[in-house]
């Protein structure tokens, strides 16, 4: 069967730079075939991003046998592995000073290290090559004095402390750039995102998880020996029953439909991206605001540009995908004024779904004696968490 009847998918205007780029029709049409599911599995594991890609990866090479769906809503997937920035990073300076008024620096450094590790094994299972990886390197910049000084004071403390975690130096250097104070992070990289998700989904297929996209799981209801889900299926929306002795939800951000007590708050983010521009001036990733404000170049000549949600964080709690006209007018400023680069070229924006915990940390439990694994809440670094969250959820069966 074709596949672009058989998989529900959202509208092209609605995708991402880095989903167009990567030319979805031509990429999966030559291997991802449509396949009715099955009326009984091993494991379910729902949504199939980055974590979900994960969970459903690491179960198939710890139980070889096991039969293993992964499913999800659409084709791409639409949350916030096709949809973000590629910064393939752990967290700035100036975060860890933000997020460790919540909670014990420690902590803080302990999440910055899960997301090294998350990093470390995403790129050992799936190549550099293949998802686009450089190591280009990243920067914290400010633009006012003061704030930079502050900043700074906690540089030694947090190369000391990451160093002891694992064993690198280097993380966090004082730096220039383009006239701008700044604090250099060497081991920052960056990737193409939906080549990453390509690549991932190619080797569960090849591993024999059954990728069964266009499916969104509506009712999950317990039985003696498992679970029976319901999914809905296709433009007409049929139902389908299936059962699996066991389910991991991966559904971050929209995990409150299945399970209210969840606590993950949505939070949509945008991004801009240029046309090439004859000068870009900004190689490599960057990040200001406390985080809120990230760019970064994609090739040499193209700017892309997100973020913006604490101008309207709470407008922007939301699941419903769409640009925020306020919060898009405020990057353009900074565009032109900071970045010094003409808006008039932005020729991309698409929006992602984030998933929030109120402290940052995933949510990552089982329930219903064991036979549900719930891995979500990646907040705004998943790029760098999901391979180790959706490791670990594999390694609660
Ligand atoms: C604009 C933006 C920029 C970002 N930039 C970066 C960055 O540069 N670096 C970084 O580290 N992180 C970044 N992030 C965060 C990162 O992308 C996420 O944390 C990560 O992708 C989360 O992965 P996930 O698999 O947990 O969730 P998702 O990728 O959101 O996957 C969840 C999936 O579940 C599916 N689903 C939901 N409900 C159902 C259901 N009922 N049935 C079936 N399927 C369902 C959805 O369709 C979705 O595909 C960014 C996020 C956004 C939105």
């Amino acid at each position: 069967m074709s596949i672009s009847k058989s998989f529900h998918r959202p509208k092209k205007a609605q995708w991402s730079y880095w989903e167009r780029e990567l030319g979805w029709d031509r990429t999966f049409a030559s291997y991802l075939t449509y396949r009715p599911l099955e009326r009984n599995y091993d494991f379910v594991v729902v949504g199939a991003g980055f974590t979900g890609l994960s969970a459903a990866y690491h179960l198939a090479k710890r139980h070889s046998k096991a039969k293993i769906a992964l499913l999800d809503r659409y084709l791409p997937p639409l949350g916030a592995s096709t949809r973000n920035a590629g910064f393939a990073c752990i967290g700035t300076v100036g975060e860890f000073i933000a997020d460790s008024q919540l909670e014990q620096p420690e902590c803080v450094w302990d999440r910055m290290h899960e997301r090294w590790k998350g990093l470390t094994l995403l790129r050992s299972i799936l190549g550099d090559q293949v998802i686009g990886y450089e190591s280009l390197g990243g920067h914290e910049l400010f633009t006012e004095e003061e704030e930079f000084e502050r900043v700074a004071t906690y540089l030694a403390s947090c190369n000391t402390a990451l160093k002891q975690r694992t064993g690198l130096d280097q993380w966090y250097n004082l730096a220039r750039i383009n006239g701008y104070n700044a604090i250099q992070m060497p081991r920052e990289g960056q990737l193409q995102p939906a080549k990453a998700w390509a690549r991932f989904a190619q080797l569960c297929e090849q591993i024999g998880i059954h990728l069964a996209c266009g499916r969104k799981l509506v009712d999950m209801t317990r039985k003696m020996d498992g679970l029976s889900l319901t999914v809905e299926e296709g433009a007409k929306r049929s139902h389908q029953q299936f059962h699996s002795s066991s389910v991991i939800l991966a559904t971050n951000a929209f995990s409150k439909a299945l399970r209210r007590d969840v606590s993950v708050s949505p939070g949509r983010g945008l991004v801009l991206l240029t046309k090439a521009l004859n000068s870009q001036p900004w190689q490599g990733t960057f990040h200001a605001q406390r985080g809120y404000i990230y760019f970064r170049n994609v090739g040499t000549d193209r700017l892309l540009l997100g973020g913006g949600r604490h101008m309207d964080v709470s407008g922007e709690k939301t699941t419903q995908f769409g640009v925020n006209t306020e919060i898009k007018a405020f990057l353009l400023r900074y565009m032109k004024e900071i970045l010094v680069i003409d808006p008039s070229e932005v020729e991309f924006e698409w929006s992602g779904i984030m998933g929030f915990t109120p402290d940052k940390n995933p949510v990552i439990r089982t329930e219903l004696s064991g036979n549900i694994a719930i891995a979500v809440g990646l907040s705004g670094m998943g790029v760098a968490l999901s391979t180790e969250l959706g490791r670990k959820a594999a390694e609660l069966f």
